[in-house]
């Protein structure tokens, strides 16, 4: 979503005259935009803040001014802290204020000190971002449709730094939507903290869902490809699942995060699901579309975690089999409840957890990949490779796929045997069969 966002900061500061480069040195303005879901994510904004005083201090020299902002969710939840640990810092703004960075940047050039913007405003920054955006080459784009969260989990600052849950209207959805493919786009991913509590006002005065959304993506305005995430395991709906089985645009790969094996820990964690649900959730799923694949998050030494807990949850990997996964420690973040808790799990503990987690993971994932070799796929090249004549681009289970190819088959999509297995990505050769969606 950061990505997404940045973006359309590009957007509305464009208007203005600025245009992207591609070092800070060069910059009259520079924002970071920041992630606060974990401590280490926080902290690198602040060393990050360090080298980038530098680089506005040798331009100060050269008699060159540069704008330095803090964008996204570490300036939401420490946006005073960064002004008193970076006081050369300009403009802080929220997620949600991004649609102000205009008249930001006008105050920050009359004004003596820092211009903070961090509430949460009546209106949404959707209804005020210019229409047209700067569609990335490679013909894959974000879409983000939903926002914020009511759920609550004991560890997870998002429902304090993006805020309450809303979806964005429909028909806002589908006119992005429709530029973006008559820009060449054929690859949206939905995005929203809870993308599949999506609940947007319809056209027509109802209240539509994912399934709804994405029915309509597909049919009518023409995405070739639709992805979406995160979901919620609690907000996956049986319409949803229906579009797995009737919608061939919706790519077979589902970003599921679980988080725990156990029970104990998912109720301690306010998940409001148990793993047999999730068990039974992925089964129907994989009923509906058999060529589904699964990714998910997981946290290790949520506080009062125990051994037989942790064993919990490797045997659901043992059980589900992923694709791929993200898998983290926990980590204590201000003002959630889980910070509070006692029984915080020793650092040590976590880390050889970690460790064996991320190695079952692995297996998993090698084994997964490993079993695409021989199979032809259809590939969305989305740039060049790393060597000369090659082109690379993304399977339908997200997998980074290169070949050799010419540079037209860029945004195109192409079937590909795939033919070799490398550590991060599959190589292949093209069958001559090209965009047959
Ligand atoms: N909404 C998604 C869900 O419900 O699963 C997750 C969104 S969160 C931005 C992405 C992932 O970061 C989570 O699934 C979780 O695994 C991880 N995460 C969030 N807070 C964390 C924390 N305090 N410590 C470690 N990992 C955390
Ligand atoms: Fe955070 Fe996801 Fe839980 Fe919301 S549902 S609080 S975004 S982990």
């Amino acid at each position: 979503m950061n990505v997404y966002d940045s973006e359309r900061m590009t957007d509305v500061l464009r208007p203005l005259g600025y245009e992207a480069v591609d070092a800070p040195d060069r910059a009259d303005m520079i924002i970071l935009n920041t992630c606060h879901i974990r401590d280490r994510a926080a902290e690198k904004v602040f060393s990050e803040l360090g080298r980038l005083r530098l680089v506005k201090e040798a331009r100060a020299q050269a008699g060159q001014q540069t704008v330095l902002a803090v964008a996204g969710c570490v300036a939401q939840a420490e946006g005073r802290e960064i002004l008193a640990r970076a006081p050369y810092v300009d403009i802080v703004l929220g997620p949600q204020t991004y649609h102000r960075l205009p008249e930001m940047v006008a105050r920050a050039a009359r004004a003596a000190g820092a211009v903070i913007e961090t509430d949460f405003p009546v209106e949404q920054k959707f209804d005020f971002l210019p229409p047209e955006r700067e569609v990335p080459e490679g013909g894959a784009a974000f879409l983000t449709i939903q926002e914020g969260c009511d759920k609550f989990c004991s560890f997870c600052v998002v429902p304090y730094t993006r805020g309450a849950e809303a979806s964005r209207p429909v028909a806002a959805v589908l006119e992005e939507a429709r530029r973006l493919v008559a820009h060449g786009v054929r690859e949206i991913t939905l995005l929203g903290q809870n993308v599949n509590a999506y609940h947007g006002e319809g056209p027509d005065g109802a209240t539509w869902d994912l399934a709804r959304l994405a029915t309509e993506l597909a049919r009518h305005v023409g995405v070739e490809r639709i992805r979406y995430t995160t979901s919620h395991p609690r907000d996956m709906g049986d319409d949803l699942i229906a579009a797995h089985r009737d919608l061939p645009a919706l790519m077979p790969f589902l970003h599921l995060p679980v988080q725990s094996g156990s029970d104990r820990v998912l109720a301690a964690m306010n998940r409001g699901h148990t793993a047999q649900e999730y068990r039974d959730l992925v089964a129907r799923l994989r009923a509906a579309r058999p060529d589904l694949a699964l990714s998910s998050d997981f946290i290790v030494g949520h506080p009062g975690e125990t051994d037989e807990d942790f064993e919990q949850t490797m045997q659901l990997i043992r059980d589900i089999g992923f694709a791929q996964a993200y898998s983290f420690k926990y980590s204590p973040r201000p003002g959630t409840p889980a910070s509070n808790a006692g029984a915080q799990v020793p650092e040590d503990v976590k880390d050889a957890r970690l460790q064996r987690l991320q190695a079952l993971l692995r297996e998993q994932q090698d084994a997964f990949n490993a079993a695409s070799v021989g199979q032809r796929v259809d590939v969305l090249f989305t740039g060049r490779g790393r060597k000369p004549g090659q082109i690379s681009g993304k399977s339908p289970y997200l997998q980074a796929v290169h070949v050799e190819g010419p540079d037209s088959l860029i945004g195109q999509v192409a079937e590909v045997e795939i033919v070799k297995l490398h550590t991060n990505s599959l190589g292949g050769v093209l069958t001559g069969e090209t965009d047959r969606a």
